[in-house]
Parts: structure tokens; sequence; C-alpha cells
């Protein structure tokens, strides 16, 4: 199968800017619709689609994201891959503002989000490597080669948010050995590992959360985004054609053996539902 990118735009990402014949869908999910139309587009050989997380004029908040939505919408339009742009705080001092960090290992401090297809019928993915290591290196492999200063891996944290750290839970995330903070990589990588695509998280640092920083300085963060944005653009333009058609990672056969649910009890109204991710293993 052809490979298909999907881009998920964080913060400051709004607009990849370099799809060729670009085009809006409008997709509908069993989960309703996504954060706004995805515009589809190619780059070179590449077909890629491009959802804004926040939707249009950044209106959705961390904790109002739809992202069973998103994760849906982006394999409906037959995405295989995913890559999530993400602006973080930094936990570490070596992790500078500006700094593009490709995290490998995540920490749920998330509360109350959807985070499964799989709420009427029960399927176990694992998930000790929440990232797709082939997809995360080729970022990082990118971002060297380019020459911008860079970690291929770290742990993210993940807060619930809209609401940023107190110091004393900056001070702890820091004594756990966590590298950067941010409110949006879950429960997406939960999800797109259940949709069986491999999925990676493109970070740039804004700031030094309130571990470090008198306090968050908003306006400091909207600055270093638009500084950003442009390396993403770059590490994105350059990394989605090397993405090889053959996926020999775990996230191509994620729920080989995970569903545990008899498929006699599996209803036709669910069925239709989760048929594009679990159709395969009932046949
Ligand atoms: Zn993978």
């Amino acid at each position: 199968m052809a490979v298909k990118v999907g881009i998920i735009g964080g913060s400051g990402l709004y607009d990849p800017g370099f799809l060729e014949g670009p085009r809006a869908a409008k997709v509908n999910t069993p989960w309703g619709f996504p954060s706004d139309k995805i515009t589809v587009g190619r780059l070179g050989d590449r077909e890629v689609a491009f959802l804004p997380r926040h939707g249009a004029g950044h209106k959705i908040p961390p904790h109002r994201l739809n992202s069973r939505a998103n994760i849906y919408a982006l394999k409906r339009l037959g995405a295989t891959h995913v890559i999530s742009a993400s602006a973080v705080g930094s936990l570490q001092e070596d992790l500078r503002p500006l700094d593009v960090v490709i995290p490998d290992q995540l920490y749920d401090r998330t509360r109350g989000r959807d985070s499964t297809f799989f709420d009427e019928m029960t399927a176990h993915v694992k998930f000790s490597a929440p990232f797709c290591p082939h997809l995360s290196g080729i970022l990082a492999g990118v971002a060297r080669e380019k020459g911008y200063r860079h970690h291929p891996r770290g742990t993210y944290v993940c807060i619930q948010g809209p609401q940023f750290s107190t110091r004393a839970e900056s001070q702890e995330y820091r004594r756990a050995g966590f590298d950067v903070i941010g409110m949006t990589a879950l429960p997406e990588a939960r999800l797109a590992r259940e949709a069986e695509l491999c999925y990676a998280t493109l970070a740039t640092v804004t700031d030094y959360d309130v571990w470090k920083e008198e306090e968050v300085d908003v306006a400091r963060i909207l600055d270093n985004l638009k500084k950003n944005v442009a390396a993403v653009r770059d590490i994105l333009a350059n990394a989605i054609p090397r993405i090889p058609e053959a996926r020999d990672c775990e996230c191509a056969r994620a729920l080989e053996g995970a569903i545990v649910t008899d498929p006699k009890r599996i209803g036709p109204g669910l069925r239709k539902d989760l048929d594009l991710l679990i159709g395969k293993y009932l046949k």
C-alpha cells in the first residue's frame, strides 16, 4: 500500500505550506467531526493529509480535542503514518528553547479524556514504546542533517491543561527525569497505536517551564512558536519523502492478537463503526 502521511499541526503550525494541489476534505467519523477540514495534497510522490489540531483560529483547547475523530479521520483518508507537531516546555537545562525534540517515551498526566476506540469491546494493544521508532528515527535523521539542535529521544509528560503547571509539579517532573512537557501527545499516541498507524512527535521547545522561569511568559512562548514553525516545516518537507513503503515496525499490526472479545459478541453496529480498524481481524 502506498505511504500516506497525516500531519497534525500543533500550536503555530496551521498550514503546512508545502503541499502541491491542496484540496479540503471534510470527513465525518463515528465519533463526530475532526478539529477542522483536512487539507489533502502531495509532496513529491507522497500523499499528505494535514489537520490543524486546534481547529480554525485555534479554538479547541487541549482538553476538549476530539482525538478519536482526528485519528480516525486520518486513517479513513488512508494515512499509514502520522507525524504530530507539538510545542513543548523544557524540563532540562540542555533542552533549550528553539531545540527540536523527538520523544521516545510518554508519561500520562491527563484525566477524563476519551483515549480508546474500544469502549464497547476489549482490545489491549502494546504501548511500552508509544512512538514508532522508524518514523521517529527519520525525523531525527533529518534534524541532524539539516543542522538543527535536536534530541533524538526524551520523555514527554502530557498534562491535562489548559493551565500550565504549578512549580511543585514542574519540579516533581524534573525529579522523575522527564524531559519535555506538553498537553496534546495523549491520547493521540494511544489512538494512533490502536488504529495501527506509525506515530511520531516532532516537538519544538518554546520555553523552560516554571521550574526555571519565574513565570511562564506567554508572549515569549508565542514568539518562539513562530520561530520554530520554519524548522518544523523544513524537517517535515524533508522527512516525508524518506518514509519507506515497507512497514516492518509493530505499529502496522498492533491489533494482531490484541482483540479479546469474542467476535460473535461484536454486534453489527459496532462492527460497522470499527470496521476500518478491526475488520481485517474478524474475517
Ligand atoms: Zn511504525
